[in-house]
């Protein structure tokens, strides 16, 4: 990649900068938001619309909003008309196309990210040239984004890491508008990405003033809306706020003896690696021959900032070594149902051991370590690794991309990987990406529905949609 390209990334969804007035751009973006009006016409459908089986649903996605704030944005009394958060765990890798595709069963993207690995051309593909200029078909990562009625135009979704705050406001702005003219018979779902640059390059303080504007407009929709509309606020991956350091992975795998390539053609004695490097994110994709997958993650255990590397190891064994050791996660159906084995090889690297035993005294476990999905989910919603076994082992398959990794890495809280000369440039208050729970904790709530505690999100799609 070039540095004209890098120097145009997001930090976490690369999309890059179009032709535009930058000055334009954030005098349009000037204003705070006036009061929503609605015509009598509009009113006299609204009440027409009641009598449906269901109240009509204002959808409403928050990039990047974790858990954890939302809840303490409750307790300060906004969102005072929402019933509690429930966590929606996001799955690894946690980044946006990822997410939505899963939470709204849509298609699923080629890779992880824009610019990806692929399996049967063996080499690196897709990257900043695709998202130039408007959106058309083939620039769309998934179909869930067919599905919005609102999202930002797509020069904002930069400029948002250049001045986050106004271009946040401008958002709302947008989409108070555009809401106000739909159609009032129909559910509308509108995607804010506006959160996601705030809290990366300014943390949570900028974040609460953000959301106080949200508060407010919300009042304002229920106030015309009354019961009549359902408000179901989510978002898709969560956060971790500590400031991040850089983890140095091509440094570290060119003096392990590996060669980093653009593409994969057997030489080098197959000690070749594939390593997009994009935004600024708490994960690294890693592309090489197969049998090369456990040795490439043994090599990345001492690295500072890595927490632990998956691989596949054998049909239905992913691999997993980290820094508190070595295990395998098996997978098997029986009666057309899911069942997943944790065993550990060294030490404890996902932390399960005191789960699995509990799981074993409560009688859920068969003789072989196997408990069912279900139970693995229920007691894992709050985890540091949250719904651990099924989470990692669906993340280098491909139902998650269609090219996952050979080698999936998730980073420690406060590190990163993605493009150095973008890392010389920003400050980075806050990132995601990784398995841990600040990342993997998203947030669903409603005006009229409660949700249970957590919430996977490949299971979101009924609460969300139907
Ligand atoms: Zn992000």
């Amino acid at each position: 990649m070039k540095n004209s390209n890098a120097i145009q990334d997001c930090l976490c969804d690369f999309a890059p900068l179009q032709e535009t007035n930058l000055t334009q751009r954030l005098e349009d973006a000037k204003g705070d938001a006036k009061v929503l009006t609605f015509s009598p016409r509009e009113q006299e459908t609204r009440q027409r619309v009641a009598g449906a089986t269901r109240a009509r649903r204002l959808l409403l996605c928050l990039d990047g909003v974790p858990f954890d704030v939302i809840r303490e944005a409750k307790t300060r009394g906004l969102f005072d008309g929402f019933n509690a958060p429930s966590r929606l765990l996001s799955p690894f890798p946690t980044m946006t196309n990822i997410a939505l595709s899963a939470m709204l069963k849509a298609s699923v993207p080629v890779g992880y990210e824009s610019r990806y690995f692929d399996r049967n051309t063996r080499e690196l593909r897709g990257g900043a040239q695709k998202y130039i200029g408007r959106r058309t078909p083939e620039k769309i990562p998934s179909t869930y984004m067919d599905e919005l009625d609102y999202q930002e135009p797509l020069p904002f979704e930069y400029l948002v890491y250049f001045a986050p705050e106004k271009i946040f406001r401008a958002d709302i702005q947008r989409f108070r508008e555009k809401f106000r003219r739909a159609p009032q018979d129909r559910d509308y779902f509108a995607f804010l990405k506006g959160t996601d640059g705030l809290m990366h390059m300014r943390g949570t303080e900028s974040l609460s003033v953000v959301l106080e504007s949200l508060d407010r407009l919300l009042t304002e929709i229920k106030t015309f809306c009354g019961d009549e509309t359902e408000v179901a606020l989510f978002s898709d991956h969560g956060m971790n706020l500590e400031e991040n350091r850089r983890v140095h992975l091509q440094t570290h795998l060119r003096r392990c003896g590996f060669q980093i390539t653009n593409r994969l053609n057997g030489a080098n004695d197959k000690q070749q690696v594939v390593l997009p490097a994009f935004g600024l994110i708490g994960f690294a994709a890693l592309f090489c021959e197969e049998q090369t997958s456990p040795k490439l993650a043994d090599a990345l255990v001492p690295l500072e900032g890595i927490d632990f590397s998956l691989y596949r190891d054998g049909e239905n064994i992913v691999g997993v070594k980290g820094w508190r050791g070595s295990a395998r996660i098996h997978r098997r159906e029986r009666d057309g149902r899911a069942l997943y084995a944790y065993e550990q090889v060294e030490g404890d690297p996902l932390q399960l051991a005191s789960i699995f035993r509990s799981l074993s005294e409560d009688g859920l476990m068969d003789a072989e370590g196997f408990a069912s999905d279900e139970a693995w989910a229920e007691r894992t919603g709050e985890h540091i690794y949250p719904d651990a076994l099924n989470n990692l082992y669906t993340s280098i398959q491909q139902t998650r991309v269609r090219h996952p990794a050979d080698v999936l890495v998730s980073l420690k809280d406060g590190y990163y990987y993605g493009s150095a000369l973008f890392s010389r440039i920003v400050r980075l208050a806050a990132t995601h990406g990784n398995a841990m729970r600040a990342s993997t904790s998203a947030f669903l709530m409603s005006t009229h529905r409660e949700f249970p505690n957590h919430v996977r999100g490949s299971e979101a799609q009924p609460l969300l949609r139907e």
